[in-house]
């Protein structure tokens, strides 16, 4: 992080903006805004600052900047369009301790102003660190069309009702669930649409009750995850993760998801590696539903979907038959995912008419798949963990009909920033898994659309995903 965000309340406080240009004009709109006393000093002011000032709502100090001028104020912005003063600007309120903001140079900056999306009192800043201001304003517009204009309302009305249910719940962890019902339930969809009446008359209701949607009873979410981008999230996904009181997560999920995940929730890790199960699946199965009867919201959260070898259903049936209460969220599932960022479509008109999934590993460790349907032509064979079953997996694909040459694509932790494509055939398999040391998760496509993966290859892994997340076990 190179930059700590924060709000600051500049109410009453006397702010300089130097400058009385446009650009200066858009700065002291801001702080007007937040409620700041402003002074500009310029010789001249633009027109809109010339409203302003006529309307009462700056000062205005025609003429040159002075040293002097930054003797009282608690921030400074620099807007001229001349270097050597926005330096001295800069300069002088550095030494004096004083927040300075150079437009358009970050390098003079002690602070830097964030594009925002206003629905005050709710507010969102959003900064690349001074490197793109225009990709910080792309992502303003795309979150400016996706929160509603009514979130704002929401966060003033319910500012109403802190007291009262801070005094109904001295329970933080009901406190903030009976808060979250609010505001997913029907008071919010009542404040949204200009009712805000009949909001009042629920949520008093719900604060008497001590309880907003029914009885509080915790409930478990099982979410796909996704291959490992957190680019391939769902937004359900999303929200839930940001829900959870604790996360049970295992291997699979990527470093970038779990950084996506509710800061303050409990995380629980679960294991799951080839042989070395931390946790075995019946204690998983047992785990949930004791942390559901404590009244937890539970995030179990799986690598790709969770009902693809996932074991997902074996892990809601054991909640099902306890009365918990669950959801399942799917995810991209990695022949999925890998497939589409390696540029191998799974079906193709001209090669493959039928796509199969299978594990390359069954209970008793042995890979025993029905070989005569797997071995087929215009077809692709998606294997899942069959990295240690290879040698057995080429031989019966061969010996049951498929040509050596069949091209083979192994995939290695795709669609993160460590992603791979091996390309071989069946009988290159093994060696190249040996020579290229591949290691799970490694998904193994089968088939003749792998061709197509030298022409369509189209996803570099170090453009387009930045730093590699360094916590986790990947
Ligand atoms: N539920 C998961 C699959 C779990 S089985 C899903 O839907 O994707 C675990 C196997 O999935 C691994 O051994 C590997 O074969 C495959 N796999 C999962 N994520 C992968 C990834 N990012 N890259 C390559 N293979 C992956």
């Amino acid at each position: 992080m190179d930059f700590l965000p924060i709000f600051v309340n500049i109410r009453q406080q006397p702010c300089l903006v130097v400058g009385g240009g446009e650009v200066a004009a858009r700065k002291v709109s801001l702080l007007f805004k937040a409620g700041a006393v402003v002074t500009v000093v310029a010789p001249g002011l633009s027109h809109e600052l010339a409203d302003m000032l006529r309307a009462g709502d700056i000062k205005h100090l025609a003429r040159e900047f002075a040293d002097d001028d930054i003797r009282q104020p608690v921030l400074v912005i620099a807007a001229t369009d001349n270097r050597a003063v926005n330096q001295q600007v800069s300069a002088l309120a550095k030494a004096r301790g004083i927040p300075v903001n150079v437009v358009d140079d970050p390098e003079l900056c002690s602070f830097i102003m964030p594009s925002i999306v206003d629905r005050s009192p709710l507010q969102i800043a959003i900064s690349t660190g001074g490197a793109s201001p225009v990709l910080a304003r792309m992502i303003r517009t795309k979150l400016e069309g996706c929160i509603p204009a009514g979130y704002g309302r929401l966060a003033g009305f319910v500012d109403k009702f802190r007291d009262k249910v801070k005094a109904r719940f001295s329970n933080v962890n009901q406190r903030r669930m009976f808060w979250e019902s609010v505001l997913e339930g029907s008071v919010a969809e009542r404040v949204f649409t200009g009712h805000e009446d009949e909001a009042t008359a629920q949520l008093d209701q719900a604060i008497i009750a001590g309880d907003a949607k029914g009885q509080f009873k915790g409930e478990v979410y099982l979410v796909g995850a996704g291959p490992g981008d957190p680019d391939l999230l769902t937004f359900r996904a999303l929200r839930l993760m940001q829900a959870a009181d604790v996360v049970v997560y295992d291997r699979l999920v990527s470093p970038a998801i779990m950084e996506l995940v509710r800061r303050d929730a409990e995380l629980i890790y679960v294991g799951k590696e080839r042989d070395r199960h931390t946790m075995q699946q019946e204690n998983i199965n047992q785990l949930l539903v004791r942390l559901a009867q404590e009244g937890k919201r539970v995030l179990r959260l799986k690598g790709g979907d969770p009902f693809i070898f996932g074991r997902g259903g074996e892990e809601i049936e054991t909640l099902a038959e306890n009365g918990v209460v669950f959801q399942v969220v799917p995810g991209i599932t990695a022949a999925a995912g890998c497939a589409a960022y390696s540029g191998i479509p799974l079906t193709h008109r001209d090669y493959s008419q039928a796509c199969v999934f299978v594990t390359g590993h069954l209970k008793d460790g042995s890979i025993d798949l029905n070989w005569k349907v797997l071995a087929q032509p215009n077809q692709t064979v998606v294997f899942y963990m069959g990295l240690h079953g290879a040698p057995d997996l080429c031989k019966n694909m061969i010996s049951h009909g498929m040509p050596p040459s069949t091209p083979v694509a192994l995939v290695q932790k795709g669609t993160t920033p460590e992603h791979r494509t091996i390309i071989a055939t069946l009988d290159t398999l093994v060696e190249t898994v040996n020579t290229h040391n591949l290691k799970p998760p490694t998904l193994i496509i089968v088939g003749e659309v792998v061709k197509l993966h030298e022409k369509l290859d189209w996803f570099d892994p170090h453009a387009s995903q930045g730093k590699a997340v360094k916590v986790g076990r990947w």
